[in-house]
């Protein structure tokens, strides 16, 4: 086959990984024109310390002899097959490298024969990339769980970043939707890699440098938020994972029945991946977020908020007295402001309009904190309507034809917009 061809195939396959998730756009250059966005199989991810790359994101090959129901490569599929030869993605990376298309590999696969023969596969690219040709961009290999340890260690060896995909939070819904699949052989494949990367820093020797990742398929099954954030702890925790990413589902052609026909709300990602961040940088627990009695996230407010409604006992927080991880539970503060919070403290007072300073966003921390200034009453925070005070009503599209509509009930005043991105 054409290797573009092959290119388009592998490339359309490989957009499924929300590990590194934007892809190019369709616009071309006009004859004498410029560039080209279509850039097939690049995609742009982030280095541990915080660059944008731009990566060629492709699979070895999508046949597979694995029948996991939601995705489009299972072996059931009548999807158009094609298969890179390593040494085909080697001269496709180089050849993108030196068109300065790409700064490095994003390389995934399905499953060819066994788990051993993929590995062997996906690591030679590395190998012949890295010591026959001296490449030293950025790779990240996935590993395919249940391979021996060998390979994951030559995989470690080449590659920057390498990730094991646990796909689906449950043994259950693994057993239902992916039967090859076994989260016990997932998990001991991400603890060999974290055993390996602790010996080699031991060792001072590098190990896979930018670590391990996941990602997690999300509506696919009813699996509440609140067991997806357990997941995505535990293996924070057990086996030190840098990132969970977390992907929506979307529905393939000729589905399986036991998958949904639509699509969760995109927003339902966005609140993941914002619980997931107040986990690892915030110092909240998974159920604190979403447990028993609140399992699946709000769609409407961000989760920390949502945590402070439900919690209201906890506040007001002293601004000038509280310790860093209590002024990280207020409703506006960042990670950095409540560290200005604490600088700024040692030196004077601190009252409301310091806020705006210290790029807190006061007007959703105003009715959770007390300042040199400012005591919101018990009434305040405990008002019926304080949410919608706080978050500003959902701007609406007006149509053309809506002039005759009856006028909407007036909104509650909200506060005021929040002033930043900060949780
Ligand atoms: S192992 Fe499952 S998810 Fe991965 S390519 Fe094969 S069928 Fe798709």
């Amino acid at each position: 086959m054409d290797p573009q061809k092959k290119l388009a195939i592998l490339a359309d396959a490989a957009k499924y990984d929300a590990s590194c998730a934007s892809s190019g756009g369709s616009r071309r250059a006009a004859p004498g024109g410029l560039g080209s966005a279509e850039g097939m199989g690049i995609c742009h991810s982030y280095t541990p310390d915080g660059r944008c790359v731009s990566l060629l994101k492709i699979l070895l090959t999508n046949f597979c002899i694995y029948d996991c129901t939601y995705c489009v490569n299972r072996i059931s599929s009548d999807t158009p097959r094609a298969r890179f030869t390593p040494e085909e993605v080697v001269s496709l990376t180089l050849d993108f490298y030196r068109r300065n298309y790409i700064e490095g590999l994003f390389l995934s696969s399905g499953v060819l024969r066994s788990p051993d023969h993929t590995m062997e596969e996906l690591v030679r690219v590395a190998r012949l990339l890295r010591e026959d040709h001296g490449f030293a961009g950025y790779i990240h290999l996935k590993v395919v769980p249940g391979a021996s340890p060998e390979l994951i260690e030559a995989a470690g060896l080449h590659a920057d970043r390498v990730s094991a995909n646990v796909e689906l939070p449950t043994e259950a819904d693994l057993a239902r939707l992916a039967p090859e699949k076994k989260l016990p052989v997932i998990d001991e494949t991400m603890g060999r890699i974290h055993l390996r990367r602790t010996e080699a820093k031991e060792e001072r020797r590098t190990f896979a440098p930018a670590g391990q990742s996941t990602q997690i398929i999300v509506g696919a099954t009813d699996t509440p938020d609140a067991t997806i954030l357990a997941t995505s702890s535990r293996l924070y925790e057990t086996h030190r994972l840098r990132r969970v990413y977390y992907s929506a589902f979307s529905p393939i052609p000729g589905a399986d029945v036991r998958l949904p026909a639509k699509s969760p709300p995109l927003v339902r990602e966005h609140r993941l991946y914002e619980a997931d961040w107040l986990i690892r940088f915030y110092g909240f627990e998974a159920q604190e977020l979403a447990g028993a009695d609140a399992p699946q996230l709000d769609l409407g407010i961000d989760p920390k908020l949502a945590w402070a409604l439900r919690n209201r006992a906890y506040f007001p927080v002293d601004l000038n007295i509280a310790p860093r991880g209590a002024l990280l539970r207020v409703p506006g503060i960042g990670v950095r402001g409540a560290e200005r919070i604490v600088e700024a403290r040692r030196h004077r007072r601190l009252r409301i309009a310091d806020l705006g300073k210290l790029r807190v966003a006061k007007n959703r921390a105003l009715p959770f904190v007390v300042a040199a200034d400012h005591n919101p009453t018990a009434a305040w925070i405990d008002r019926d309507d304080l949410r919608e005070r706080i978050v500003r009503p959902q701007a609406a599209q007006l149509s053309l034809f809506d002039a005759a509509a009856p006028a909407a009930a007036p909104e509650p005043a909200p506060l005021a917009p929040a002033l930043s991105g900060e949780l």
